[in-house]
């Protein structure tokens, strides 16, 4: 299986080598350069079967013969373990025809460690392989960072350094990434918002020089391996509520439309997705795109759900790639253009084949607030803020036939965000045994301007390379 770039101007490269690059030389994204396939039986027997046993097949799918199967087997059997619920990513019933996916029983409490602690993985057998370290940078809107500190903390092949906006992430996000007291693992306290972290991530990686001192990778939900890895609960949650037989919807709690896009992933696939529900909150981006059929950026508001705080939705550029038939050229000028103006209007039959699968909700915070006391009074089950997101939207726009359960992906622990939980239903919610003692960690890390000739200088300097 090989992999091409969204802008069409970088060699195609196999699978573990798109993990390691991240973003690709021409400024794209990895995708496959054809979609694999499931049939209906492979399918079908996912239902019942353990978590990791399906993620590897969905691995297999896209590693192709990169990696020995039993590799495979032996990385997804590790990365799930060290969650505290045995079924991973267990479904719970909220509302008829509503159900929600817990994807936060990981270390870090949030759906990102699904991807990261099987990325960690693929990085120590890529990495050792050939004998080399790299030097793994992360933006984060909190979740992320707190994953990729708890999935690399100690790792051989791998030096860690996630960029945080300061002070716009909870105080239980923020612990995640710094109470690691690894040798391997920086965090940075950036002044400014995430979209200014992320902007100086990819400023790092189009500086050749840089990139190469430091032996840069990236692991940011552009990183091809957590959207396959990503794409595996869509195949659970579906054949546990009668796929194929009958189609499954989605509604997911959205910022950088990674996990959407997974979802999108395994339509591609074969699983029949009715409709995915992209929700997000007052950083409407990708809801204002799919009505309006414009791509423009707006202003970024701080929320009561800060990991999906943001207006440049990276992964939107491998739906926009599938929607235009897969032209490079075209994806390289509508996405260049967008970082100079700002805006792009999408092509009209871009835009229908979307609509085929994507509906977009902006939820207001009042909506999110009042979707956590409804939730708790109507089930007894306290959810975090971005899940809160997507229950509304489930229940506000439902589905096309009554018929078709919905999925809403539950991102995060409601603990995580206690502040918000509280404030809106009266009730604390506390912290599971595996993260009891959080507060009680001692924290490190530092606290720099968003500036990137700063950020790079610290980099080098971690790395020991020179300047
Ligand atoms: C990252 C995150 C999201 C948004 O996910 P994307 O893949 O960026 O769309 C939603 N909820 C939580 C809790 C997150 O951490």
């Amino acid at each position: 299986m090989k992999y091409i770039s969204t802008r069409g101007a970088s060699p195609a490269i196999g699978f573990l080598d798109a993990v390691l690059a991240g973003l690709a030389p021409d400024g794209g994204l990895y995708v496959p350069e054809a979609w694999p396939q499931f049939t209906r039986a492979e399918m079908a027997g996912f239902a019942g079967r353990p978590y990791a046993e399906v993620a590897a097949e969905v691995l297999a799918k896209f590693a192709g013969d990169s990696i020995p199967r039993a590799v495979i087997d032996d990385m997804t059997a590790k990365a799930y373990a060290s969650f505290s619920h045995k079924a991973v990513a267990p479904l719970t019933q909220l509302y008829d025809g509503v159900w929600q996916m817990e994807l936060f029983h990981g270390p870090s409490l949030a759906f990102k460690d699904v991807a990261m602690q099987l990325l960690a993985r693929l990085y120590d057998h890529a990495l050792a392989a050939q004998g080399r370290t790299m030097t793994i940078i992360a933006a984060t809107s909190g979740d992320t960072g707190g994953a990729a500190v708890e999935a690399f903390a100690g790792a051989s092949h791998a030096r860690m350094v996630v960029l945080f906006p300061e002070g716009r992430i909870s105080e239980v996000q923020r612990r995640f990434m710094t109470t690691a007291a690894q040798d391997n693992v920086r965090a940075i306290a950036v002044q400014g918002t995430f979209d200014d972290c992320q902007t100086i991530v990819k400023a790092m990686f189009q500086d050749q020089d840089f990139r190469k001192a430091v032996d840069l990778s990236g692991v940011n939900s552009i990183n091809w391996a957590r959207i396959a890895a990503q794409s595996a609960y869509y195949f659970t949650a579906a054949a546990a509520l009668g796929a194929p037989e009958r189609p499954v919807s989605f509604a997911v709690p959205t910022g950088n439309f990674g996990d959407a896009f997974a979802g999108f992933v395994a339509k591609q696939m074969g699983l029949p997705i009715e409709r995915i529900i992209v929700a997000t909150n007052g950083n409407d981006i990708l809801a204002r795109m799919l009505s309006q059929g414009r791509y423009a950026l707006g202003n970024v508001m701080a929320t009561i759900s800060p990991a999906m705080d943001i207006q440049i939705a990276s992964n939107f550029e491998r739906l926009y790639f599938e929607c235009v038939g897969r032209d490079g050229s075209d994806t390289a000028e509508a996405f260049s253009g967008f970082a100079q103006t700002g805006g792009f209007d999408i092509p009209a039959g871009a835009l229908a084949t979307m609509r085929q699968t994507f509906t977009g909700l902006g939820v207001s915070e009042a909506d999110t607030a009042a979707t956590i006391a409804s939730t708790h009074a109507d089930t007894g089950q306290l959810i975090d803020p971005h899940t809160a997101v997507g229950i509304y939207a489930a229940r506000t726009l439902g589905t096309d036939h009554g018929t078709t359960p919905i999925v809403v992906l539950a991102t995060a622990h409601a603990a995580k965000f206690p502040e918000a939980v509280e404030e809106a239903c009266g009730l604390a919610p506390a912290l599971p045994l595996q993260a009891a003692d959080l507060a009680a960690r001692p924290e490190q890390f530092e606290r720099l301007p968003a500036d990137p000739a700063v950020l790079k200088a610290f980099i080098r300097d971690f790395a020991g390379a020179a300047a």
